[in-house]
C-alpha cells in the first residue's frame, strides 16, 4: 500500500529544474495548491507571467515526475501568474516603452472576438449548459462566427453536448487551435482532462486555466463568444466574471428558482462587476407530453416573466421541459441541428436572435466589420 503523500510529491517534484534559474522548482517556491484526492494529484506552479508559454515543458516535465509515482492515478499541473514579477527576475527585459497589458476588471478585449457573452445561473442541473449549446448553434444559424469557452471547468459538459472528443492541437506549442464541430468553435477542460477526473481546484488555478482557455486559444475571427459559466453566483463565480472582458450575460432559470430568488442572485453578481445583465430566460418552463402533446405547468406559469419586469430585466424567452431536447443534447446532437425546423429548436433561435440584436446594438456591430476596440478599464 503506498499511499501518496505531501511530502513524496514535493520530493519527486524536486527532481524538476527552473532551467532559467537552475534550482528546483520546490527550492524556488514555485509549487502551491498541492491537493492530494484518492491518487489525483494537483498543484500549480507560479511562474512569472512574462515567461508564459515558455514554462509548458517545465510544466509537463513536474506532470511527469509526479505522474510516475506509484498510486498516483492523474496529475494535473498548472501554470500560474499569481505572484508580481520579482525584481530580479530580468527586470533588464521589460520592454523599453513600458507597454503593459491593461488588467482591471474584465481585462483586455481579445483581438478578433467581438463579443463575449455569459450564460450563468443561480445553481446547477437548470440546463444552463444545453442552453449555451443551442443558443450557440442558433448563432451560427443566424450566420454569425461562434465559440463555446466552456468555463464550467468543475464539470465540463461542452465536449458531450456538441459531440467533440479527442485532444486540441498546438502547432506553435504556444497557442491552442480550438475544437470544432457543428461550425462551432470550442475549447472545455474537459479535452485537457481525462473524465473521470476529479476536479479539486483552489482560485488560482481555476482562474489561470480560464484565461488560458480564453487567451492561449486560436479562436480567429469570432462575432460572439459565448461563455458556460460555472453554476452559482458565490466568489469563484464573481472572480471568473471579472476576468472575462463580457459584452453582458445572460441568465438561466427554471420556474422554481425564480421563487427561490436564485436567479435574482445572478443579477446582483453582475452588477457588483458592471456586466450589463442581457436577460433571464427561463427552461423547463412547461412540460409537454411526449405521447399526446399536451403542455402541463408543472411549476407555476408566467414567474420568470413577471419577476424580470420587476427586477428591470428582460425576459428572453421561455422552453419547454421536452424529452427531445434532453436526449439531443445529452447525445451530442443537440435539437438546433438535428431538427433545426423543430418547435423546440426555433424557440432556441428565436432567443438567439433577440440577443444578438441587443448585443450588436451594444458593440455598434452593424456598421461593417472593423477591427475590435481596445477597452483599457
Ligand atoms: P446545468 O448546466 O445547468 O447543470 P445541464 O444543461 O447539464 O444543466 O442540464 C441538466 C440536464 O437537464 C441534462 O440532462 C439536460 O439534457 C437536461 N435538460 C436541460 N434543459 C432541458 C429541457 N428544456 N428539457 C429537457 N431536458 C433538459
Amino acid at each position: 500500500m503506498s499511499a501518496i503523500s505531501d511530502a513524496k510529491v514535493l520530493e519527486a517534484l524536486k527532481a524538476v529544474k527552473d532551467p532559467a534559474k537552475g534550482e528546483d522548482i520546490v527550492s524556488l517556491g514555485m509549487i502551491s495548491g498541492l491537493i492530494i484526492k484518492d491518487g489525483n494529484v494537483g498543484f500549480a506552479i507560479e511562474v512569472d507571467p512574462r515567461q508564459g508559454a515558455a514554462m509548458e515543458p517545465l510544466r509537463k516535465a513536474a506532470e511527469k515526475a509526479v505522474h510516475d509515482l506509484a498510486g498516483v492515478t492523474s496529475v494535473t499541473a498548472v501554470l500560474t501568474a499569481e505572484r508580481a514579477p520579482q525584481a530580479s527576475a530580468g527586470s533588464s527585459q521589460a520592454p523599453a516603452g513600458g507597454k503593459q497589458p491593461a488588467t482591471g476588471p474584465g481585462g483586455t478585449m481579445i483581438p478578433g472576438i467581438r463579443s463575449i457573452v455569459a450564460v450563468a445561473s443561480g445553481k446547477g442541473g437548470v440546463g444552463k449548459s444545453t442552453v449555451t449549446t443551442n443558443l450557440a448553434l442558433g448563432f451560427a444559424q443566424l450566420g454569425l462566427k461562434v465559440g463555446v469557452l466552456d468555463a464550467d471547468i468543475y464539470g465540463p459538459s461542452q465536449p458531450r453536448m456538441l459531440g467533440i472528443s479527442g485532444r486540441p492541437t498546438s502547432p506553435d506549442g504556444k497557442t491552442l487551435n480550438p475544437m470544432e464541430n457543428y461550425g462551432l468553435k470550442c475549447m472545455s477542460m474537459g479535452f485537457l482532462v481525462a473524465e473521470d477526473t476529479p476536479m479539486i481546484w483552489r482560485g488560482p488555478m481555476v482562474q489561470s486555466a480560464l484565461q488560458q482557455m480564453l487567451r492561449d486559444v486560436d479562436w480567429g475571427e469570432l462575432d460572439i463568444l459565448v461563455v458556460d459559466m460555472p453554476p452559482g453566483t458565490g466568489d469563484a463565480q464573481l472572480t471568473m466574471s471579472q476576468q472575462v472582458p463580457l459584452t453582458g450575460a445572460v441568465i438561466v432559470s427554471t420556474p422554481q428558482d425564480i421563487a427561490l430568488l436564485d436567479a435574482r442572485k445572478g443579477l446582483n453578481m453582475f452588477r457588483k462587476v458592471d456586466v450589463p445583465v442581457l436577460g433571464i430566460i427561463e427552461n423547463m418552463s412547461v412540460f409537454v407530453c411526449p405521447n399526446c402533446g399536451h403542455e402541463s405547468h408543472i411549476f407555476s406559469h408566467g414567474g420568470a416573466r413577471r419577476e424580470a419586469e420587476r427586477l428591470g430585466m428582460e425576459f428572453l424567452g421561455e422552453l419547454p421541459l421536452d424529452i427531445e431536447i434532453r436526449e439531443t443534447s445529452d447525445s451530442g446532437r443537440p435539437v438546433v441541428v438535428s431538427r433545426p425546423d423543430a418547435p423546440n429548436a426555433q424557440a432556441f433561435v428565436a432567443i438567439a436572435r433577440r440577443l444578438w440584436e441587443k448585443v450588436s446594438a451594444q458593440i455598434g456591430a452593424d456598421s461593417p466589420r472593423q477591427a475590435p476596440k481596445i477597452v483599457m478599464q
